[in-house]
């Protein structure tokens, strides 16, 4: 349920009425926007007498809301979020996160080459798989804990923050360090995961499951909103369909408006995955800063033939800087 506050209610007179509407058991979510105040009620609302709220004096509107997404949903909070990475990165609300790296974190020369290569492309974030999901045990797993001590080695080198995956809340200690946690297309759905996520307060890269539904993805990211947790970036990352013969996945774009109607948090798109080929990840990275993409993940190795993962579809640092400044371009158009 929505409750859109008269423009005159005082604050004094707001807080008595979320008081009240706590004490009826409610989660009260309050969105201060510039010129109204919104308040999204969650939980057993049946219980709310609506035709009363209706009749108080600081009450405009009070309408239902029947999508299972409650939290995420931009009818609670119509203005857009902003998550805040560092004291100099955010996403969303016009800020663009353009993050790269590796798909795996290799050695310490590896990552830290790359990390000065991307900041110097104007990267500013840097990304590094260090717990792989892969989908054969007998490849590469990734580096673990030491991989992220790797990872903190290149931020201290760059001041980049750092995004990389966690597949096991068992290893969350290691994260301590890590600027934005990742939560692979395999892990979308798993629901233990997330909630115990929601009780961090670290901003969390939600990916697309493999083959997942706008709405299964919206409804991820309410496991972890509803937990406590409101830093959540959506990711798409390209779906599953019937063309996986040319394409790894299919890019599906229109989630990217889809998304901005449907919820208030930030929207990035890895075209990396989405396509497996580093020569359709630039046109696709530009059509997804075209269509509303608050950011994009875009994977770079130093040597794409010879990486432990990922290689086909990594760009070479040339490559990233040389798309990195048709990004801005697009973005200068957009302004
Ligand atoms: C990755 O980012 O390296 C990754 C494994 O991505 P996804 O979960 O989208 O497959
Ligand atoms: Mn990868």
């Amino acid at each position: 349920m929505i409750a859109v506050l008269k423009q005159n209610a005082s604050p004094e007179r707001t807080q008595m009425l979320i008081d009240w509407l706590k004490r009826q058991g409610l989660d009260v979510h309050v969105s201060q926007g510039e010129f109204k105040t919104v308040l999204g009620l969650i939980g057993n609302t049946e219980k709310v007498d609506m035709d009363m709220l209706r009749s108080l004096d600081i009450v405009d509107t009070v309408t239902r809301v029947s999508d299972p997404f409650k939290a995420v949903n931009r009818k609670f909070h119509p203005e857009n979020s902003v998550v805040r990475v560092s004291e100099d990165v955010a996403v969303g609300g016009g800020h663009f996160g353009l993050i790269a790296g590796p798909c795996s974190v290799e050695c310490c020369e590896q990552i830290t080459y790359v990390a000065q290569r991307v900041k110097a492309a104007g990267a500013n974030m840097l990304r590094g798989g260090s717990f792989k999901p892969r989908t054969s045990p007998y490849d590469f797993q990734g580096l673990g804990g030491g991989g992220i001590r790797l990872l903190t080695e290149a931020k201290k080198a760059t001041g980049l923050p750092i995004v990389t995956e966690i597949m096991d809340i068992r290893t969350l200690d290691l994260f301590e360090d890590v600027d934005v946690i990742q939560v692979g297309a395999r892990n979308t759905q798993n629901f233990d995961l997330l909630k115990e996520l929601g009780k961090t307060r670290k901003p969390i890269l939600l990916k697309r499951g493999l083959a997942g539904t706008i709405k299964e993805l919206l409804m991820s990211a309410e496991y972890i909103i509803a937990n406590g947790n409101e830093n959540v970036i959506l990711c798409e990352r390209g779906i599953r369909t019937y063309e996986s013969t040319y394409t790894r996945n299919t890019l599906d774009l229109s989630a990217v408006p889809v998304l901005k109607e449907l919820t208030h948090l930030p929207v990035v798109v890895d075209p990396s995955h989405a396509t497996g080929k580093a020569s359709l990840v630039g046109s696709m990275a530009l059509a997804a800063v075209a269509a509303g993409a608050d950011g994009l993940m875009i994977e770079v190795h130093n040597d794409p033939l010879h990486a432990l993962s990922d290689g086909a579809q990594s760009l070479t640092p040339e490559a990233f800087d040389d798309l990195a400044k048709r990004i801005l371009k697009i973005r200068e158009v957009l302004v």
